[in-house]
């Protein structure tokens, strides 16, 4: 089920990040809020460029740039051709797909390293990325 948000409620949300909500930030959000795939720029700029053509890949570049910088998207490098942008912050790791390119959330993912080796380092984020074929291509093939 994907939650609708009304347009003053996505200000909202911006606002508290400290992010002024100009439109094209909402829209953007907004996108991400409703397509949890995981996006590319391109994926979102072929989805809004139909209602929005001022929206340019640039400002959506941008946009996503200040809000991984706000700590509302998390950039993914799991694909090494593409930046994908997660709106998921909470911590969880992701399988991508290499047939379908499809990246799937995966949670309770425990990661095995040992804490003692960066005592005192303050850790930011852990990202755990795991590749393989999904169950959809495997049955099609
Ligand atoms: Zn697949
Ligand atoms: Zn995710």
């Amino acid at each position: 089920m994907v939650e609708q948000y009304t347009t003053d409620e996505l200000k909202d949300m911006l606002r508290k990040r400290g992010i002024q909500p100009s439109f094209h930030r909402i829209q953007v959000f907004k996108y991400l809020l409703e397509n949890r795939i995981h996006p590319t720029v391109d994926n979102i700029y072929r989805t809004l460029n139909k209602e929005i053509p001022t929206l340019s890949k640039t400002t959506i570049y941008n946009t996503l740039n200040l809000f991984a910088e706000k700590g509302l998207v998390e950039i993914l490098t799991i694909d090494e051709r593409e930046a994908r942008y997660d709106i998921e912050t909470s911590p969880h790791g992701h399988f991508k797909c290499v047939k379908c390119g499809a990246i799937y959330d995966v949670w309770d993912v425990k990661v095995g390293f040992d804490k003692k080796q960066l005592k005192g380092f303050d850790i930011g984020s852990v990202h755990v990325y795991i590749r393989g074929v999904c169950k959809n291509c495997q049955k099609s093939s």
